[in-house]
């Protein structure tokens, strides 16, 4: 398995050169191109790590994943999805203008019009600091913390995400207050983790919202469902149909670098790699990925 880690890292790296880090958001513009890590945790409590993944980086797009499942969790799917849909939208995660013209509801919770709603609907009842409690918890981290330094660069710097939230609001669909949705929304896009932390969350999805360990229930298993669902269809922005055919993964990632991927009843992967691709998805991670899904034969429809 190390061999096979390695390879796959050595494949990666020859992409990073082709890919940028986010510089919209100006803090992570400081990443290091170069790094590149990858951690494989299994259903049989055993950790494969190769490459940076100890190193702290922001997990930005894929603590939609995470909310998504309080939310079900705590409101249900009936009310969730009151207002949003559970489509892919074949527009960038920050767009606005289906939004606006063609379609009253956000696409899916995996864009950020659609995370922001359902940040809203957490807003009322649910801390933030019960939500770094859940993301410690699913991510198997105790250290994780909210990046302060990335969490002000984006509030400086978030004038379209204000502007979506204010679109939902103007549509009947954010009913609570605007300025806090979005504020939890960016507070949970700042939390800092490792790959290890995604490998971690991914062990966890794979085994039904259950702790590996102690059985212990993390999360409710039908909004686990629903959340692996919506990852296949909608987690790797609008290129999440070919992602799904090469990789067949289950699959998350953010802006920061991280890609979360879960492979059912087996195991969770965790990457960084903050280059980033034309679609906004790690290109070193995700060339990572398509060659583990080949090597262990991970693919969700590969024959046996
Ligand atoms: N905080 C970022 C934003 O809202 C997350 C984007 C992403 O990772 O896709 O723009």
């Amino acid at each position: 398995m190390q061999k096979i880690l390695e390879n796959a890292l050595e494949i990666g790296r020859k992409y990073i050169p082709e890919g940028e880090c986010a510089s919209y958001i100006p803090e992570l513009a400081k990443a290091d191109k170069n790094h590149l890590g990858v951690c494989i945790r299994t259903r049989g409590m055993e950790t494969f790590s190769a490459g940076d993944t100890k190193e702290r980086f922001t997990i930005q797009s894929i603590s939609k994943v995470i909310t998504l499942m309080v939310a079900l969790q705590h409101c249900g799917f009936d009310k969730v999805f009151e207002k949003m849909n559970m489509e892919p939208s074949g527009d960038a995660f920050n767009s606005l203008v289906k939004l606006d013209l063609t379609s009253d509801k956000p696409f899916n919770p995996m864009i950020n019009a659609g995370a922001i709603t359902t940040a809203g609907y957490l807003v009322p009842d649910v801390s933030f600091e019960d939500m770094l409690n859940y993301a410690r918890r699913l991510c198997l981290d105790k250290d994780i913390v909210m990046d302060e330094k990335v969490f002000r660069s984006e509030m400086d710097h978030c004038a379209r995400n204000r502007a979506i939230a204010y679109l939902l609001q103007s549509k009947g669909i954010l009913e609570s207050d605007v300025e806090k949705s979005l504020e939890l929304y960016t507070r949970m896009c700042s939390l800092s983790v490792t790959a290890e932390s995604l490998a971690g969350l991914g062990l966890v999805l794979s085994n039904g919202g259950r702790h590996p360990e102690t059985g212990e229930r993390l999360i409710d298993k039908y909004a686990v469902q629903v959340a692996k669902t919506i990852m296949l269809t909608c987690g790797m922005y609008d290129g999440s149909g070919e992602f799904a055919v090469r990789v067949g993964i289950p699959s998350k990632s953010g802006v920061g670098g991280g890609i979360l991927a879960v492979v059912e009843k087996r195991m969770g992967i965790g990457i960084y790699g903050p280059a980033l691709n034309e679609k906004g998805n790690s290109i070193g991670g995700s060339h990572v990925l398509e060659y583990l899904s080949k090597e262990l034969n991970l693919h969700m429809f590969a024959a046996e």
